[in-house]
């Protein structure tokens, strides 16, 4: 089966076309500047080198349009007409508690996916566009939705709820969701194969680090807990995002600064996170580990508090899943920078086990990174959100 994945975002539109047969890329691109002006597309035939075209796209129906035109383009396609498309995935950040599993879109789901708009407002309603631009240049194809939350919805009450009335779990249902679920479920299988054993007799811990970052626990094949809350913002430290803060903070800052809530809320998602805290250095872990070297302060002290951060998580969930027996490390930064890695297996000492420095230069390869002699096995392996969007199509359609 041919499927197309799509991840629609307010302004972009990511694409990607898998054979389910072979779990090859066939080809990838990405439409941005929806809806602004300057608009344009870079296709990615495989095996070919990218191109940009630059092209007005008022919507994302023009942006689908487009896509299906370099898709089935005679010299940048990769098949010869719109029919050999079978299936299409899309990503959706927020199914509340709605969903937890992916589903086949019908005009219920797409109700339901609506109903979860108040959640994630920067993000779900991006989702629906991608959706119902599909749903007009291809009517006839099956598509099917995969939520970010969807795998976290089996932790358990105690772990979902915050310390806040009931009445708000009840009327608005604010508690803890998580993120990156696809990641987490692809990535802790993964691990239990390359360990040779099933992962419902596996503890594992996930560290995905990326420009986003989330750690969860996922144990007997369950995620139990997870870093990242009603949204995206909590847990741990981001690229951009504060993670974890006393929440008395946001009308502290407001008072000082004389800023609203919601100006305060756009300080801790965009300038907060290891570019707050490097003084502006940068949101890339690169920028600041050549800045570190160059003895820059600040970006020292970010990177510490960072894997600091990371390690306190590490060390929380293995109380939360009574032990641990594998720590996995993917995401931009999980799968390409030893050196965090290193620092945030300093933090894995009380578990007997030890990174160890030869098997950890690796970047973007899966590959056990722990000491022969360490209790708890670490690996490095890279997510494929895409692949997982795919799996679960074909699954379902
Ligand atoms: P997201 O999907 O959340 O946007 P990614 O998982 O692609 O993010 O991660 C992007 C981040 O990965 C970059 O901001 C950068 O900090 C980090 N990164 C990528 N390559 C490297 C590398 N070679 N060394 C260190 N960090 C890297």
């Amino acid at each position: 089966m041919k499927v197309l994945v799509i991840n629609c975002g307010s302004s972009s539109l990511k694409y990607q076309l898998i054979d389910s047969d072979t779990e090859a890329v066939l080809a990838k691109g990405l439409c941005e500047r929806i809806g602004i002006e300057g608009s344009c597309i870079t296709h990615n035939k495989a095996g070919a080198d990218k191109q940009t075209w630059t092209s007005p796209m008022p919507d994302h129906t023009e942006a689908v349009r487009l896509v299906v035109e370099k898709l089935t383009d005679p010299e940048v396609g990769a098949v010869k007409s719109l029919s050999e498309i079978d299936a299409i995935g899309h990503r959706i950040v927020h199914g509340g508690e709605k969903f937890a599993s992916s589903v086949v879109i019908n005009d219920e789901v797409i109700k339901a996916i609506e109903e979860c708009n108040d959640l994630a407002p920067l993000h779900n309603p991006a989702n629906l566009i991608g959706i119902r631009a599909c749903q007009k240049i291809m009517p006839n194809v099956p598509m099917v939705a995969v939520f970010d939350t969807a795998f976290h919805q089996t932790m358990p009450e105690k772990a979902y709820l915050y310390g806040l009335p009931l009445k708000y779990y009840k009327e608005y249902k604010i508690r803890r969701y998580g993120f990156h679920g696809t990641s987490h479920d692809f990535v802790s299988k993964r691990a239990a194969e390359i360990l040779g054993k099933k992962r419902e007799d596996l503890r594992i811990i996930v560290c995905h680090l990326g420009n986003g970052a989330s750690v969860s626990a996922v144990k007997y094949g369950k995620s139990v807990d997870t870093s990242m809350g009603m949204t995206p913002l909590e847990g741990l430290i981001m690229g951009t995002r504060s993670g974890d803060i006393d929440p008395a903070i946001v009308d502290y800052i407001a008072q000082k600064e004389n800023l609203t809530f919601k100006e305060v809320n756009n300080i801790l998602n965009k300038k907060s996170g290891v570019l707050g805290l490097s003084d502006g250095v940068s949101s890339d872990f690169r920028d600041l580990a050549k800045a570190a070297e160059e003895v820059n302060k600040a970006a020292k002290t970010a990177l510490e508090t960072y894997t600091y951060h990371v390690g306190k998580y590490i060390g929380a969930y293995t109380a939360a899943m009574g032990g641990v027996d594998a720590v996995v490390f993917t995401a931009g930064v999980g799968e390409n920078d030893a050196d965090t890695r290193a620092a945030i297996g300093e933090y894995m000492s009380f578990l007997d086990t030890k990174i160890d420095p030869v098997k950890n230069k690796v970047r973007g390869e899966e590959r056990i990174i722990s000491t022969d002699d360490s209790k708890v096995k670490v690996l490095c392996i890279p997510t494929n959100e895409e692949l997982a969007i795919a799996r679960e199509t074909v699954r379902l359609v």
